[in-house]
């Protein structure tokens, strides 16, 4: 069965065997991040909506459980940003009556000025907000926000967030080549990291194929740089183990999990190997040719994005 909000579990670099749960329509943000892996926001808005009734959300994760398949945490993430689900706090507390293990929340952090969502989000195990921006200009040029936020806003959000959150708080930071990446950017991050309280602090850069073509990842070299001067954690390039579908068929099975998540040509290798596929060439040769797929090279292998 096709499920349409509960997806995986699939391998998350920070949070392991992660089962994702996605409240919100495809590509609905209240940011335009130039290296977003869904391509340009097609839906922005800044009002938070009830998307979906909770109810028909929490039926599907009940019809998930009852198959046993294991995983380390509920993560609500979406194709968009799930902070602008109405629901999330009823969402929340509904997946926590019903699991012991954590609920985590990834979102690019712009709602936290609203303190209702403050409080939704406080329900949450894990709370992995975005700060990409120290500024208003920097924040312009790589979130390109819905006109209603301002750098100000988000700024002041998470640090009011940062106070009140009981939970553990990973904030990440997206360094872009040539953008937020040089020493200057990197010490007006440690001047806002130090009003902050949070418990962990991830440092990313665009490793799958962005919004924008000419976004750039930065070079080893500057993210072990950036690593010591923000004393955080890098997040390796490729995530290899633990993709998961119950659909027999192979190609299908790749084509489901693409739908929510996508996979480069290691992934999708690594990914049949686990399934102990004897057609893998041939599978991913049928992959490329899918008229359903996107398939972009990027830094020197194939990415397979859904049309
Ligand atoms: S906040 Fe996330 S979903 Fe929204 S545009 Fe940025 S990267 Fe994409």
């Amino acid at each position: 069965m096709d499920m349409k909000y509960v997806y995986g579990p699939v391998p998350s670099r920070r949070l392991g065997i992660s089962l994702g749960i996605s409240p919100i329509p495809k590509k609905t943000c209240n940011y335009s991040c130039i290296y977003c892996q869904l391509g340009r926001t097609d839906k922005m808005t800044n009002t938070r909506q009830m998307f979906f009734p909770v109810k028909d959300i929490i039926k599907e994760f009940d019809d998930f459980l009852k198959k046993d398949v294991s995983f380390d945490v509920v993560t609500i993430v979406g194709e968009g940003e799930p902070s602008l689900y109405l629901g999330l706090g009823s969402l929340i507390s509904e997946i926590k009556e019903r699991t012991s293990k954590p609920v985590a929340v990834i979102t690019n952090g712009a709602l936290l000025y609203d303190a209702d969502l403050r409080d939704e989000l406080n329900k949450a195990d894990i709370v992995l907000p975005t700060l990409d921006a120290y500024d208003e200009d920097t924040f312009s040029r790589i979130n390109r926000a819905h006109k209603n936020i301002s750098f100000k806003n988000v700024s002041q959000g998470l640090k009011a967030f940062s106070k009140e959150y009981k939970g553990q708080l990973w904030i990440e930071i997206m360094l872009v080549k040539g953008i937020n990446d040089d020493d200057e950017s990197l010490k007006k991050y440690k001047s806002i990291l130090s009003e902050l309280k949070y418990d962990r602090l991830y440092i990313n850069t665009p490793v799958r194929p962005p919004a924008e073509s000419d976004v750039e990842a930065i070079d080893n070299e500057r993210m072990k740089t950036a690593v010591e001067i923000l004393n955080g954690i890098s997040i390796d390039l490729l995530e290899s183990e633990g993709f998961y579908s119950e659909i027999s068929d192979d190609l299908e099975a790749i084509v489901s999990i693409i739908k929510r998540h996508p996979m480069n040509q290691f992934e999708v290798e690594g990914f049949l190997e686990s399934r102990n596929c004897p057609r893998i060439k041939e599978i991913v040769e049928n992959l490329r040719n899918d008229e359903r797929m996107n398939v972009i090279n990027y830094k020197g292998y194939d990415t397979f994005r859904l049309k």
